[in-house]
């Protein structure tokens, strides 16, 4: 069953929701449907279209909006799916200071990496390697991180998030199933490609 992006009333994402909880709002007319999913529901006494987004008929506040959690997940998605060393497809979480070193497992010690990256780095820091990244990892904001942490993809729900930041996540949207990780795409900001005959080599001189 797909799943179900829920608005406020106000437009603002909220999150993802399964199907069969769309429907009990929209059955119970708390919410309406904004986007069908091109396919019917069908009941014993009828048929209704399957929902892609709904928006809640009532404001609901949203009283504490906490850090977006760090998960393997999310940190794919922040990433583009690419280790930020090479650009290779991730396959790994890397501490950028090493757990051995003291780093700690946050949004702003933790990338994606391919697996030669992390195998390579090991317990070193990246000054050891000569390694540097373009930029320094950061936890990522915005309301449609609600729904882009999740890995949950649906390229109907892209207009209703894009205002809500997160951009860059949404650029080679599709739909996929949500138990697998992010696609690995191209993020020519992030990352460089490695070159015949220097993978690996150092990213500064
Ligand atoms: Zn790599």
């Amino acid at each position: 069953m797909p799943h179900v992006l829920v608005l406020n009333a106000s437009y603002e994402p909220l999150g993802v929701v399964s199907m069969r909880r769309a429907l009990i709002l929209l059955l119970n007319h708390k919410a309406i449907a904004l986007e069908d999913a091109g396919t019917t529901l069908h009941s014993a006494t009828s048929a209704v279209p399957a929902p892609s987004v709904v928006k809640l008929t009532r404001f609901v506040r949203v009283p504490y909006r906490g850090p977006v959690p760090l998960t393997r997940r999310a940190l794919f998605a922040r990433d583009h799916g690419r280790c930020v060393y090479c650009g290779a497809a991730a396959t790994s979480v890397d501490h950028v200071i090493p757990r051995s070193r003291g780093g700690q497992h946050r949004w702003d010690n933790v990338v994606a990496a391919c697996r030669r990256c992390n195998h390579t780095k090991a317990d070193r820091h990246l000054a050891d390697l000569g390694w540097r990244m373009k930029r320094p990892p950061a936890a990522p904001s915005g309301l449609a991180w609600r729904v882009i942490g999740t890995g949950i993809k649906d390229p109907r729900w892209r207009p209703y998030l894009e205002p809500y930041g997160g951009l860059d996540q949404f650029r080679d949207f599709e739909h996929h199933d949500h138990t697998e990780l992010p696609p690995a795409v191209p993020s020519p900001v992030r990352t460089r490609p490695v070159r015949r005959g220097e993978q690996h080599a150092p990213l500064s001189a």
